[in-house]
């Protein structure tokens, strides 16, 4: 499957833009004009828009953390642009509250849905387009955020309902974790061949994200929580019955949390 620079959806081209040590800022572009998604560093964003000669038209934030929200104090000082996000004290320029079910308009872009999916954080947001979800860091290529606030059922649920989505749904997610989670996945479901597939494929060390739902669902063990090897696998590894797909997931995401 490619991973494309850049990504056509729903009449956008949404680009990514390398930060960081492992982070992907997204910019979604329309003609002229652009929405960015987690700016955490202003001169990455600055620099995507003269290299594409447009303007900032807005920025979505999916929740607090600096590696998400870093670039935004310098891109308002300096772009005339709402700041879309949740309302959390701890991100700074939110220019406009967003939260579950509203929907984010600006002119020249696709209405924006905006989910309210806690589990890394309380108040993390997803922004969902025709086509595509934003995700921060709830999910990852063949895993998922871990739970620094709230509780493990909060993210289990999170990551189901983004697991409803359609199979083509593309999914933008924060940062390029996918190989270092499938060598996880790898252990948890020895004999799953998507899982070894998808390790092939990724051994050239190319970008994997965005990536697709379906991909997902099969190479995923953190949505695989209901198949009976998935729970086999982590009740032997705790030594007790897990009854239900939460109680896998939270067991599972606790080793994966001390895993090296
Ligand atoms: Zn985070």
């Amino acid at each position: 499957m490619p991973n494309p620079a850049c990504t056509p959806i729903a009449g956008l081209d949404v680009h990514r833009l390398p930060a960081f040590a492992d982070n992907y800022l997204w910019l979604l572009q329309s003609g002229t004009r652009a929405l960015v998604v987690d700016p955490g560093d202003a001169d990455v964003i600055d620099a995507a828009l003269r290299r594409y000669e447009i303007t900032l038209a807005g920025i979505l934030v999916t929740h607090h953390h600096p590696d998400h929200i870093g670039g935004v104090p310098a891109l308002t000082a300096t772009h005339a642009c709402p700041v879309f996000g949740p309302g959390d004290t701890r991100i700074p320029g939110v220019t406009t509250v967003t939260g579950e079910g509203d929907v984010i308009r600006v002119d020249g872009f696709p209405d924006i849905a905006v989910w309210h999916v806690p589990g890394h954080t309380r108040t993390h947001l997803a922004y969902a387009i025709s086509g595509a979800i934003f995700v921060g860091d709830v999910l990852f290529g063949a895993g998922c955020g871990r739970v620094f606030e709230g509780e493990m059922s909060d993210l289990f649920r999170s990551l189901q309902r983004i697991a409803a989505l359609p199979n083509d749904t593309w999914i933008f997610c924060a940062h390029e974790y996918t190989r270092a989670n499938l060598a996880f996945a790898a252990v948890i479901e020895p004999d799953n061949a998507a899982i070894a597939e998808r390790q092939a494929v990724l051994a050239d060390g190319a970008p994997s994200v965005p990536f697709r739902l379906v991909g997902e669902r099969a190479s995923n063990v953190f949505l695989r929580c209901d198949q009976p090897a998935v729970r086999e696998r982590v009740a032997d590894h705790v030594q007790r019955p897990l009854a239900h797909p939460a109680d896998v997931f939270a067991a599972l995401r606790q080793w994966k949390n001390v895993h090296v």
